[in-house]
């Protein structure tokens, strides 16, 4: 056992990094406590500096379908390591990945490589903007796309206004070119789009929520938005960073059978690296540099061993005919039964959505259909949940407003043991 302390090495953090972390969700804010420093990582569970293990629901926000240091993954990258790390030139495992991803995603023929789904979701509205020659954006409350300045942006008031910065820095003038519609609220759209529909570049949504919770699109939402693009000649991208190869091989596109103009993928396709991605149709895609005007670019894009990692992975989910995700259903199945007679047991209102592996709970009475609901959840009710669930070695994400992830190294006994552990709290 070490005596290292993860209080202690939040401090020493603290004067290192802005709230001791690099990404802000991992300070433990909406929680409090301490975050723990995660030393090593093998199947479904992770251990802490203090060599706390917890069965862990949070799979690095989603890349981790297989489970943590996956053998065939960790071989990948480490061979791939043997030839350098990385070249700046073009290699021909990019060539290998955007073959996968081509074969798995309908209506992609050609991917442009990022290092982060920023990066990606930034570079798609771009490729959309420069190709409809058309400045606005909508997209939807409760979805997150990464942190360019075009998405950090709240709702004006009214149903579908103009946006202003949800973060100081991002330019007012930036943020009046999106607009913040709620969740399958498709008559907001339908009416902004009747109004400014001839200056709409594209349409940005995530086709399942993950980034408030789990939430659905309700019948008819997504195939109303793809009716109003083409309506009205603007591009509908699927951020897919979340549901790209976790829902369905072919995505939450392949799953739903819904063809958008342009396409976003991240986590999973980097297989626990860095790596971003920008996929759809020849015709759109060849309006990026160099070939087309459109500028995009990127010193470490297509990096080596993300790209190993990446075809180590989405290999084994391609190759698994269907058989992986069948498995991933059943747990998650388990799962929700364990969860809820669980939390019936303990009184607890909540209303849980749940697609494959990819769940949301809300302590609500819901149904929960878009951000409004979902903020309705009880946040000390949560905090409490979240820090029992620590105490007993289950992590879930440190945030009432996160999806929790499934992997195929949870058995059904680490799945009953995360029930028991719900069932020991005290609420
Ligand atoms: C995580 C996420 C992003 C941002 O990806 P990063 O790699 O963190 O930049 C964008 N869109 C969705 C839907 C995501 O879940």
């Amino acid at each position: 056992m070490s005596d290292i302390r993860n209080e202690d090495l939040f401090e020493v953090a603290r004067q290192f990094f802005p709230g001791g972390v690099n990404s802000p969700v991992r300070a433990f804010g909406s929680v409090g406590g301490t975050p723990r420093f995660i030393q090593s990582a093998a199947g479904c569970r992770i251990t802490d500096a203090e060599g706390s293990e917890y069965i862990d629901f949070v799979g690095s926000w989603g890349p981790m379908i297989l489970g943590h240091a996956h053998p065939g993954i960790l071989e990948a990258i480490s061979q791939a390591l043997q030839d350098g790390t990385s070249f700046g030139a073009p290699t021909e495992r990019e060539n290998q990945l955007a073959s996968l991803i081509v074969q798995m995603m309908p209506g992609v023929e050609m991917v442009r490589l990022t290092s982060s789904g920023t990066e990606a979701t930034m570079s798609a509205l771009r490729l959309a903007r420069g190709i409809t020659e058309r400045d606005l954006c909508i997209k939807f409350e409760g979805c997150y796309h990464g942190h360019a300045d075009s998405f950090l942006v709240a709702a004006g008031s009214g149903a579908a206004t103009h946006g202003h910065p949800s973060s100081p820095g991002v330019p007012s003038a930036t943020a009046d070119l999106t607009c913040v519609v709620p969740y399958n609220d498709l008559e907001s759209v339908t009416d902004f789009m009747g109004e400014k529909g001839d200056q709409v570049a594209a349409i940005i949504v995530e086709p399942i929520a993950g980034n408030m919770g789990c939430v659905l699109p309700a019948a008819g939402f997504l195939e109303g938005l793809r009716e109003l693009c083409t309506q009205h000649g603007a591009m509908l991208i699927f951020d897919e960073v979340m549901t790209g190869f976790r829902v369905h091989p072919g995505g939450a596109q392949g799953l739903l059978g819904i063809d958008p103009d342009l396409t976003t993928l991240g986590k999973i396709v980097g297989g626990g690296m860095p790596m971003g991605v920008v996929c759809g149709p020849r015709s759109a895609m060849e309006q990026f540099s160099p070939i087309g005007p459109i500028y995009q670019a990127g010193t470490l894009s297509g990096n080596p061993l993300s790209v190993a990692a990446g075809i180590a992975l989405l290999t084994e989910l391609n190759n698994s005919s269907g058989e992986i995700y069948r498995d991933l259903e059943a747990k998650g199945q388990r799962l929700e039964e364990g969860w809820k007679q669980a939390l019936e047991g303990h009184g607890i209102t909540h209303c849980w959505n749940r697609v494959g592996s990819m769940f949301g709970l809300f302590f609500t009475e819901g149904p929960v259909t878009d951000f409004a609901q979902a903020a309705t959840s009880d946040q000390e009710l949560f905090r409490r949940f979240f820090h029992g669930l620590l105490r007993e070695g289950v992590a879930i994400a440190p945030s009432p407003f996160e999806a929790g992830f499934l992997s195929m190294a949870h058995s059904d006994a680490d799945i009953d043991q995360s029930t028991v552990a719900i069932e020991a709290l005290s609420l």
